[in-house]
């Protein structure tokens, strides 16, 4: 990593003078940040400062009061919240801290849901859920339901469900935040493996330095900003050169 050298080649995700407040409290108060396409990066800073509202303005769910979002050439300020919708249900796959798994669904039912909203033939929609539920060690659970799993089953079980569709990009807040260190450090390190090897783009919000560890690179969020120049730390060939 050389930080003098600019990066030369263009972001997936770029972030100018982004704010955005809620009343009188002002949650993003002018971030810009680059995130290169296949990067994985960890978001962490204190309880309060602007993390998840910096990821869901990433996602297009908080438009931003001021600034400027591109995803690639798209400018997300510029798309409807219908396009916006369908670049989420398109591009993007989500995981919370709490899995928020519906609970009166198997797991391989959980998973195989956002396939059959895209119109997948419910035996395909099927198959492709098995498989990424062995894909996450879970392949004696496909019949379990959310409340037979321990908490580490249940979150690889909504990791495999954001991954079903072949996202481009994952968000994630609080993945391991509710999890025992073991559990935690399960979760995190099948989600990198499988991501770095499709080369899925992936956001972490996280509390955890164990788990930030996993990403590329940190950046810090105190009070609505970014602390120190993130986008200097961007290596100049990008992840994937
Ligand atoms: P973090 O994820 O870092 O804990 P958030 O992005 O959730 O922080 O919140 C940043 C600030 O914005 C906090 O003061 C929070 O109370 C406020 N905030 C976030 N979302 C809302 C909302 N929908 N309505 C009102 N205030 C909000
Ligand atoms: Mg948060």
């Amino acid at each position: 990593m050389n930080e003098l050298k600019p990066s030369t080649h263009p972001p997936l995700f770029s972030l100018r003078g982004v704010t955005r407040s809620f009343g009188q409290i002002e949650a993003l108060r002018g971030i810009d940040l680059d995130i290169d396409q296949g990067e994985i990066l960890a978001i962490m800073g204190p309880s309060g400062s602007g993390k998840s509202t910096l990821l869901h303005t990433l996602a297009g769910v908080i438009p931003p009061d001021g600034g400027a979002v591109h995803y690639g050439n798209t400018a997300l300020e510029s798309l409807g919240e219908t396009a916006r919708a369908r670049l989420r249900l398109r591009d993007f796959g989500f995981v919370f801290q709490f899995g928020q798994l519906l609970p009166d669904l198997t797991a391989l039912d959980n998973v195989s849901l956002p396939l059959l909203l895209q119109g997948f033939k419910r035996r395909v929609a099927l198959s492709q859920a098995a498989s990424w539920l062995d894909r996450l060690g879970l392949a004696d659970h496909r019949q379990a339901l959310p409340g037979e799993l321990s908490g580490g089953q249940a979150q690889r079980v909504a990791v495999a469900r954001a991954l079903v569709t072949g996202p481009k990009v994952l968000f994630a807040d609080e993945p391991t935040g509710s999890l025992d260190s073991l559990a935690a450090e399960n979760v995190i390190s099948l989600l990198t493996d499988i991501t770095r090897s499709s080369g899925t783009t992936v956001i972490i919000v996280t509390h955890d330095s164990r788990t930030a560890s996993y990403a590329d690179r940190e950046v810090v969020v105190r009070d609505g900003r970014i602390s120190g120049n993130a986008n200097a730390l961007r290596t100049p060939e990008g992840v994937h050169a």
